[in-house]
């Protein structure tokens, strides 16, 4: 029987797009860069309102894309709630998770405050703030990731009516890959707008529900699940998590490969953030790392740990590189081709998670620095390539929102449309890729078939 399997889910849930449920409004009752705004101009443009759209062709064709599967999960009840804390659990500390939880609640109705002090960027950032129902919100974010990939990876296509999407995008927030085992990382000194880490979540649980599966099927194939992270900050928590959490005797479960913007100084609070996610293969043939990544090299897999492909970028503002440094768009589709696809063909994993931050968007405060210089120039068309290449593996593809704030203006406040136009051009990519996963690393393994029982 041939695949029942086709088109995107929009996968989300209102609390996600409600600025109450996640308020970081900036102390003078400014907006601040990362908002319910973001998502909710994401979800509107995808559902097909003809004002968010950037681009009314593709807008038109994304639309219609995801249009079979939109689905807002319900509310958590308090049982679900509790597993979604446990699952939590898999990668953050009880500590963490307990204190952030004690640090919402305890704010009255209206209240935000700080939860980390630093600065991200020098746009219209601010601390990572939370309120009261900040926790709450972050669980439910878990909630919509988990959902989505249970409809793409592990709902039966049977049970679905004959007919299950094939990848899913997550429109979510808070963001999540900066949080780390304890949440915000003490060298680093901020968690970059993060509580908890969704996909990291979501990965883990996922990995464990594969576990138990394989084993009582007695298979001999581990499971292996990849973390794809295109923002253009470096995901330190989640790196932190999956070494921490998995990285010995982690039986090869898990793939992070990440491609960001990385400049260091010997002052820390003058790198651009967080500062982290050195090249192993560059630091091995410099002789010596500037600041060593613990363990793992970037692309070859070790049968007992977790893999790490860091692919730094050098910003577009230094104005001299070091020979060969890969910079721009030509830098980011050359790190996607020549490290990422390579490592994940030679994974095959089983489910491919994307943080999916669009902050390297050409004019986005995420990348821009205080003289007002892009130090990425993504278009569109960038996130396009990567949805296409990443579906063309044959997995089924879960992307979640992470950075990606637009462009400020002093007097208009944020443009969110270059957020809208390159999720929605993910989105696209995703789409057109078509079939191409048949013949693919994953599909051989014969995983596919056993997971779904599609063939
Ligand atoms: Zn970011």
């Amino acid at each position: 029987m041939a695949s029942r399997r086709s088109g995107v889910a929009l996968v989300s849930h209102p609390a996600m797009r409600e600025a109450a449920a996640h308020d970081t409004t900036l102390e003078d009752g400014a907006e601040h860069q990362e908002s319910a705004e973001r998502v909710r101009a994401v979800w509107d443009a995808l559902r097909g309102a003809p004002s968010a759209a950037a681009e009314p062709e593709r807008g038109a064709r994304v639309a219609a894309a995801v249009a079979d599967f939109v689905v807002d999960v319900p509310d958590l009840t308090p049982r679900e709630s509790a597993a979604w804390l446990e699952r939590a659990k898999l990668v953050h500390s009880a500590s963490y998770l307990g204190a952030l939880s004690r640090a919402c609640s305890e704010l009255r109705d209206g209240a935000v405050s700080p939860l980390t002090p630093r600065f991200l960027g020098k746009g219209r950032g601010g601390a990572t703030r939370v309120s009261r129902r900040s926790f709450e919100t972050a669980l439910q974010a878990c909630a919509v990731v988990g959902a989505a990939v249970e409809l793409v990876a592990t709902a039966r296509v049977e049970d679905r009516a004959h007919v299950a999407p094939r990848h899913a995008l997550c429109a979510v927030r808070p963001p999540g890959h900066h949080a780390g085992v304890s949440g915000p990382n003490a060298e680093v000194g901020g968690c970059g707008f993060c509580l908890v880490n969704a996909v990291a979540v979501a990965a883990a649980a996922h990995a464990a529900e594969l576990h138990r599966a394989s084993a009582a099927a007695c298979a001999r194939e581990p499971p292996r699940v990849a973390i794809v992270d295109v923002d253009v900050h470096h995901g330190n928590g989640t790196e932190e998590c999956l070494r921490e959490r998995f990285g010995q005797g982690g039986g090869g479960t898990f793939l992070y490969a990440s491609v960001h913007l990385l400049e260091t100084f010997e002052d820390p609070n003058l790198d651009f953030f967080p500062g982290t996610g050195h090249d192993a293969e560059d630091a091995a043939r410099a002789g010596a790392r500037k600041r060593p990544a613990p363990g793992g090299a970037g692309g070859r897999r070790d049968p007992d740990a977790v893999t790490v492909v860091n692919c730094p970028l050098t910003p577009l503002w230094v104005r001299r590189p070091k020979r060969g440094a890969r910079r721009g768009r030509a830098g980011f589709r050359a790190a996607v081709s020549d490290r990422v696809l390579p490592a994940l063909r030679g994974f095959a994993p089983d489910l491919v998670l994307v943080s999916l931050g669009v902050d390297g968007a050409l004019g986005d405060v995420g990348n821009t620095n205080e003289a007002g210089d892009p130090g990425l120039d993504l278009q569109p068309e960038d996130f396009r390539f990567v949805g296409s290449e990443l579906a063309r593996l044959g997995a089924p593809v879960v992307a979640a929102l992470e950075g990606g704030y637009g462009r400020f203006d002093e007097g208009r406040g944020f443009d969110r449309s270059s957020v809208v136009g390159c999720v929605a051009a993910f989105v696209e990519g995703l789409q057109q890729s078509g079939s191409a996963g048949v013949g693919s690393a994953a599909a051989a393994r014969g995983a596919a078939d056993a997971r779904d029982g599609e063939s």
